[in-house]
């Protein structure tokens, strides 16, 4: 679809304040043309604020923003060349979902939009269902005819709030592939605000954490999964393991870490400090189990302790172990093996390579 290609989009120190409350902390990021950029973070953070802003909904109290070359910071909303879709379809339910999707084009004064409607229409795998009434679809169904309706109008940016949000787990996950098969597919900019980690993870090619107004840390999904930038991120993407440890040296190219009175290394190229407090992170699925017949590999890190539960949850089995100095650890089975579950109060050798862990800053007296 050539006549619908995406635009840079650029925010330059934007900050949005209600009063003494600042909503948007002096965010700056560059998504690039083409992208599907993801907005991640708990409720309050400030992704639909942000997201306002680039529609035009809400003003910055400072800062700017670029859609390519043009300054859009003070433009009416309806002269961006952006669209929105709500968690809320906002089907318009007396017309058809031919009218639905032709709204924006009629409104406009552009005549003959049949096979506009009709591409779009086969676009979000809606062919055939122009005459039906909104109510006489699925939530999904609904959904798909809500992002035809906005990409009929050709935006260079479209804005996606929660918009699965209303959908069951099946199904969102579903939307998820046809979403970013859509986006490929048309090829704009996608920004697309969700509290869902998972869902972030799975669309875009970018996605910002963001916390408290602030972009915590920006990233492709996968480097931001396997060596988060701060605890805040470990813990919201997925799950982390952190020991409080405290970095004792330097051995070779690997960095030494005390924690709760015992060692550990690591490559330098996985920590983000080389001394003073740290976390030591590990993620769960990195972790394995060794019984007292089982040989921990050479060169893995270690810590015992004893299972206190552990769940199954179909792909693998969720073990808690506790070691002696407290806090419990989380560690994924894989449940393709043939080896027995590992029974609560066993004891047990938590392991890992010293590569699959990351190093983060850890603030003084946290732990
Ligand atoms: P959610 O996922 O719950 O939608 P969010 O990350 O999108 O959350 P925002 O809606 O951007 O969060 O709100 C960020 C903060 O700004 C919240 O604390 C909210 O209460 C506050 N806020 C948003 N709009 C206004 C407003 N018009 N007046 C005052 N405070 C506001």
């Amino acid at each position: 679809m050539a006549e619908q290609s995406g635009a840079d989009l650029n925010l330059v120190g934007v900050t949005k304040s209600f009063g003494a409350f600042t909503a948007v902390d002096d965010l700056s990021l560059t998504v690039p043309a083409g992208s599907f950029f993801a907005l991640l973070g708990a409720s309050g953070c400030g992704k639909t604020t942000t997201l306002r802003m680039i529609a035009g909904l809400e003003e910055p109290t400072t800062g700017r923003i670029l859609l390519g070359d043009e300054d859009v910071t003070r433009l009416r909303p309806y002269k961006r060349p952006v669209n929105t879709v709500f968690q809320s379809y906002a089907l318009f339910p007396h017309l058809n979902i031919a009218d639905n999707v032709a709204f924006g084009l009629r409104r406009r004064g552009v005549k003959g939009v049949a096979d506009q409607v009709e591409r779009m229409l086969h676009l979000v795998d809606l062919e055939g269902f122009g005459k039906r009434r909104p109510a006489q679809l699925s939530g999904g169904q609904q959904q798909r005819v809500a992002l035809a309706r906005a990409l009929i109008n050709h935006p260079r940016v479209l804005l996606l709030d929660e918009p699965l949000g209303a959908l069951d787990l099946k199904l969102r996950r579903q939307m998820q592939v046809e979403l970013k098969r859509i986006q490929t597919e048309v090829g704009i900019t996608f920004v697309h605000v969700t509290h869902d980690q998972e869902e972030a993870m799975t669309m875009a090619d970018t996605v910002a954490v963001m916390n408290a107004g602030r972009i915590e840390q920006l990233g492709s999904p996968v480097e931001m999964y396997d060596f988060p930038g701060t605890a805040f991120v470990a813990n919201f993407l997925g799950q982390s393991n952190l020991l409080a440890g405290t970095v004792t040296g330097r051995s070779g190219d690997d960095v030494l870490v005390e924690a709760h009175g015992a060692r550990h290394s690591l490559p330098a190229s996985r920590a983000r400090i080389a001394d003073g407090s740290v976390w030591l992170g590990v993620r769960p699925e990195k972790m394995h189990l060794a019984t007292g017949l089982d040989k921990v590999p050479a060169g893995h890190q270690s810590v015992t302790g004893i299972i206190t539960d552990s769940s199954y949850v179909g792909v693998s089995t969720q073990y808690l172990v506790k070691p002696a100095w407290g806090d419990e650890l989380t560690v994924f089975v894989p449940n393709s093996g043939v080896s027995a579950p590992l029974a609560v109060a066993s004891e047990v050798t938590v392991h890992w390579r010293p590569e699959h862990a990351f190093l983060l800053p850890r603030p003084e007296g946290q732990t």
